[in-house]
């Protein structure tokens, strides 16, 4: 059995669905880095911090304690110091500025340091953009997990929809275009497929269908 598990992909391609349900499975852990840089984002728009000051940003980074705990019902909870974001970080706002603050590398490195240290002990699913390329790159097993922007449009915005929220599919879109171009041409590790990735294409497969296919991968060589 696998037990270090990276999942890297664009924004909306269900990486934390599918990690989520992988790590119930295999009952192992689930690391989300992309609600860390999240939580860097909410904590400098909640204290009016001016998010092109690379250097600040990269003060808090290494200042602030990011922490994740679970409950009695397995739910995972993030928090800012003492505060709980767990919702608050899937704000539209984090959206739109998320990956301004996760292209500063004073950022990425205190982000990275933290990740490496809870993948540590294994039996971990990791899912982000660099964990293939940067975080863990002595992964046993990296999947690059995509569909198409139209797809991912249509999931978030059928998401939104579900839980009350107005929606616009085109501004969706751009949302979601825009930050994929901002986290692929970025300097600091930016999102790629590295070579040794297996591409999964989700466009026309279920949660389940991707579940069973990385399944197979992670009992492979058994
Ligand atoms: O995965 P999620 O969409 O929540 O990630 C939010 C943002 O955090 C991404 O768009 C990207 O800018 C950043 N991120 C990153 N590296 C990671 C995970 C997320 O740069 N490993």
């Amino acid at each position: 059995m696998k037990s270090v598990i990276a999942i890297d992909g664009p924004a909306g391609a269900g990486k934390s669905t599918i990690a989520k349900k992988l790590a119930k499975k295999f009952n192992y852990r689930y690391l989300d880095t992309g609600a860390m840089y999240r939580a860097v984002t909410w904590y400098v728009i909640n204290n009016d911090i001016d998010i092109s000051n690379n250097k600040k940003l990269s003060e808090i980074a290494s200042n602030i304690n990011i922490s994740f705990k679970t409950d009695n019902n397995g739910e995972t909870y993030i928090y800012v110091n003492d505060n709980n974001v767990t919702n608050k970080i899937r704000e539209n706002i984090i959206d739109k500025n998320v990956s301004d603050v996760a292209k500063i590398s004073g950022v990425r490195k205190e982000m990275v340091k933290i990740q490496k240290r809870i993948a540590e002990n294994g039996k971990i699913i990791v899912d982000g953009r660099d964990i293939a390329s940067r975080v863990l790159p002595d992964a046993e097993l990296k999947i690059y997990l995509t569909a198409s922007v139209e797809e991912r449009a249509r999931r978030r915005h059928n998401e939104l929809i579900e839980k009350g929220i107005s929606s616009d599919f085109e501004k969706v879109k751009e949302e979601i275009e825009k930050r994929d171009s901002i986290d692929k041409n970025r300097k600091d590790s930016p999102l790629i497929k590295t070579d040794d990735a297996v591409l999964v294409d989700s466009t026309n497969l279920s949660i389940e269908e991707v579940v069973d296919k990385i399944s197979s991968l992670i009992k492979e060589g058994d």
